[in-house]
């Protein structure tokens, strides 16, 4: 079987740490390993266009924001399939004829949903209201649309965050459904989750759960040494430990996680070298003596040690606009092409490609003979 690999993100922000170790970081290894046949990575215009319906010049602006985060990481356009979701009609059309096949109990199911419905403010606590009237028909559907988007490009490996675990089981499911009423056309795509547990779910500087757009407690790849310094700073800790001699806790300590997600023993020999692993940076702090400050200024080093390849990528590009959306015309062009492929087959398979069926034509002829 082929390996197709493909993942979205949606344009209400520029993409940030957390992206970058729930997916993006997994991306680039796979572009650069080489193990694929072929690999699609997408702006979700339209998916973002579900909760901003209002706000269509946000998601226009940062459909280019996006696309230069993703050219700053070192996805390569002449590697990987870069394209705009809204530019693939077939999409659509795949949405509408997979919908028939989800019931509205099923997507009320979906845990992702309620949590963004709630964190959205469409609707008040409670299972009544998280579904009453003020969600947006669009948003409620939207895995549906996801749905779409990973099989029309028969991808097989999907590598997000494990807020997409509830994604893609639904698409494996609408997949399983189509098959087996129409005819083996798709194929079920297999969820790639970071390796280390802490990068499945980053979460923001100030210790929330998640580090997301939505909530403004992001690191941005495109923050300058200045944002980022003052973000590193000013990070959630541990309440408790107050003064440098009292004993810190290093569960639920905000630095000591993004430690976790991208300092290495290396970086400790370069920028920290009175320890050799992590592990006895936290005995330290655990015992007590070891004070924040000293752990963020490591941190801020790692982290600028990483992001400046970035900035400096982003910069190149950021000079030459025009080829940047010469690079988004020509993939989604591209991907146009693959997703037409499987709607025709997804057609064939449910016969409602009338023209091209000769059986049909004879069939109904000879009925009124
Ligand atoms: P929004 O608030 O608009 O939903 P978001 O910050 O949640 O934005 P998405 O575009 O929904 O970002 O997510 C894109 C990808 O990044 C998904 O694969 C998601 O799992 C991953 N991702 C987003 N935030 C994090 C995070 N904090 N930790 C790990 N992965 C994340
Ligand atoms: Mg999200």
């Amino acid at each position: 079987m082929k390996k197709v690999i493909l993942t979205g993100d949606r344009p209400t922000g520029r993409l940030h740490l957390g992206h970058y170790v729930g997916s993006l970081r997994n991306r680039v290894i796979i572009q650069n390993e080489g193990d694929y046949d072929r690999m699609f990575v997408f702006i979700a215009d339209v998916q973002a266009l579900t909760d901003n319906a209002a706000n269509p010049e946000k998601v226009r602006q940062n459909v280019l924001e996006v696309a230069l985060d993703y050219l700053s990481v070192g996805l390569d356009p002449e590697k990987v399939t870069i394209f705009i979701q809204s530019q693939v009609p077939q999409l659509h059309e795949m949405t509408q004829f997979f919908s028939n096949l989800v019931t509205v109990a099923r997507l009320q199911r979906n845990p992702t949903v309620k949590t963004e419905i709630k964190m959205r403010g469409f609707g008040e606590e409670g299972e009544q209201q998280v579904f009453g009237s003020g969600v947006p028909v669009g948003f409620f559907t939207y895995p549906i649309s996801q749905a779409a988007d990973i099989a029309a490009f028969k991808s097989t490996i999907v590598p997000v965050g494990e807020d997409q675990e509830p994604m893609i089981e639904q698409t494996r499911e609408i997949v399983r459904s189509f098959n087996s009423t129409y005819g083996e056309v798709l194929v079920e795509p297999q969820i790639l989750l970071p390796g280390n547990l802490v990068c499945r779910r980053l979460p923001g500087t100030d210790g929330k759960a998640k580090m997301s757009k939505s909530l403004g407690n992001c690191i941005y790849l495109s923050d300058t040494p200045e944002e980022l310094k003052k973000k590193v700073m000013s990070m959630f800790t541990d309440p408790g430990h107050l003064k440098v001699e009292d004993p810190g806790k290093v569960e639920g300590n905000t630095v000591f996680t993004y430690m976790d997600a991208f300092a290495t023993d290396e970086d400790l020999a370069r920028f920290w070298p009175e320890y050799k692993t992590l592990e006895e940076v936290k005995e330290h702090y655990r015992r007590g003596g070891l004070g924040d400050v000293k752990c963020k200024k490591f941190l801020l080093a790692v982290l600028e040690d990483r992001l400046a390849p970035i900035r400096d990528r982003r910069h190149a590009y950021e000079k030459d606009i025009p080829r940047v959306y010469e690079i988004l015309r020509e993939g989604s062009a591209a991907a146009r092409e693959v997703a037409a492929q499987t709607l025709r087959e997804m057609k064939d398979a449910m016969k409602i490609n009338y023209f091209d069926d000769q059986d049909l034509i004879l069939e109904q002829s000879r009925k009124y003979q």
